[in-house]
């Protein structure tokens, strides 16, 4: 039997970080915690520290680190993100932080020679071009937590990219599936936040409902899968029961089906490929009815076609609609503007990108500022 591999969580008490401590629970043989991150939930980040006894840990609100450390927890050591995304003893690093805020640890781990295992998508919208090619020159392999692109990556077990014609991302459509453009004006938060099929956290969830997460979806499968954008499509699947497909050029279309449960994709990621029973459940093909694909709404859900326009624009133009659909997310969720208000901020910003040829991560870092800035001041407007 081989030694557990050594995992560390960033991102440990949010909706993925929390399904993966069930993972490793399952798994006890194969997976062991060395390292946890989080943001300010430090209740809950103490009692998971008491569970996992894990070696290093960190908070990025500083008051909670700085409690953290008061505690003089025995054999704890309390560093920085970066210090526990590089950790010596860690094997596989689970990016699970919510939005760009993964980048810099991300990238630390990359740098410590980590495998990764990336939920956090917005690190590969924002900097996809230089975290695939750091992970080519170091020699790490990327895994894909994200539902749709594990099954992309499951489809394409065995199989040769060049054969590859076309990408299929599936999408439940979210809460508003159905709901005319007038009604969308004056859906609220509250609303936005009752996901038909899937349990996540806050701000993917409002993704979710302006489909703007299928925009990041399909840049997150462009950079993982080196095809290009104008073959990666997105149909609604309100059933979320196929993740993703995937079309050959000898017409042969492969999909991968489980319950709409991300145990499975952290699973499979934590394992690098392999196969074992665990936590995930089990689909019961006999208590599906039907499976339905429709096409895409653009014109009641333009954040989609928002994020192919960033993607022409290239450069840094991808990393500052992230930013910006973080900011206007949180307005949308604090009740500062409506449904149309996040699509109207990002297009706000986009038209004022600057054309940056292959952008560095200070480029990167400083276009995510920006973003940030002229969205904040186009709200307060
Ligand atoms: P969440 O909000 O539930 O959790 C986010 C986690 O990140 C928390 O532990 C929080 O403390 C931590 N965090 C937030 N800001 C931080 C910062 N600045 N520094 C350090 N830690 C910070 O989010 P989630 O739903 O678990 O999503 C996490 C990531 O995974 C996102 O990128 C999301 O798009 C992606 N993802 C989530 C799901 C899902 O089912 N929840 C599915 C696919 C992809
Ligand atoms: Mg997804």
């Amino acid at each position: 039997m081989n030694e557990p591999q050594n995992i560390v969580i960033l991102g440990s008490t949010g909706s993925i970080g929390r399904q993966a401590l069930e993972v490793v629970r399952a798994l006890p043989d194969r997976l062991r915690i060395v390292g946890l991150a989080a943001g300010s939930n430090l209740e809950l980040f103490r009692q998971q520290i008491q569970q996992w006894q894990p070696e290093i840990v960190a908070m990025s609100d500083a008051e909670a680190a700085r409690k953290l450390i008061e505690y003089s927890i025995p054999n704890l050591q309390v560093g920085s993100l970066e210090d526990v995304a590089s950790w010596s003893s860690a094997d596989i690093v689970l990016g699970a932080i919510g939005g760009a805020a993964g980048l810099k640890p991300t990238i630390a781990a990359i740098e410590a020679g980590k495998t990764i295992a990336i939920a956090n998508k917005e690190t590969l919208v924002a900097a996809g071009e230089l975290v695939t090619r750091m992970a080519r020159e170091k020699g790490v392999p990327l895994w894909p937590v994200d539902s749709e692109h594990s099954a992309l990556a499951q489809c394409l077990v065995g199989e040769k990219i060049e054969n590859v014609s076309r990408l299929t991302i599936t999408a439940s459509g979210g809460p508003f599936v159905d709901t005319p453009r007038e009604g969308l004006q004056h859906v609220s938060s509250l609303q936005a936040l009752k996901h038909p099929t899937w349990s996540m956290g806050r701000k993917i969830t409002i993704d979710s409902a302006t489909l703007m997460n299928k925009g990041l979806e399909a840049i997150e499968a462009h950079w993982l899968f080196g095809v290009s954008m104008d073959k990666i499509d997105v149909v609604v699947h309100r059933q979320s029961i196929v993740h993703s497909l995937v079309s050959f050029v000898d017409g042969s279309v492969k999909a991968q089906m489980g319950v709409p449960d991300m145990m499975l994709p952290i699973q499979w990621a934590l394992l690098r490929g392999e196969r074992t029973c665990g936590a995930p459940p089990h689909l019961d093909l006999a208590t599906l009815s039907k499976l339905t694909f429709e096409a895409v709404d653009h014109e009641r859900f333009p954040c989609l076609g928002l994020a192919r326009q960033a993607m022409k624009l290239g450069g840094v133009a991808p990393c500052m609609m992230n930013a910006a659909n973080e900011v206007a997310v949180q307005s949308f969720l604090d009740s500062r503007t409506n449904f149309y208000g996040i699509s109207d901020c990002i297009a706000h910003v986009l038209e004022r990108c600057p054309r940056v040829e292959r952008p560095t991560l200070d480029d990167i870092y400083q276009a995510d500022e920006e973003a940030r800035r002229l969205a904040h001041e186009y709200f307060s407007a």
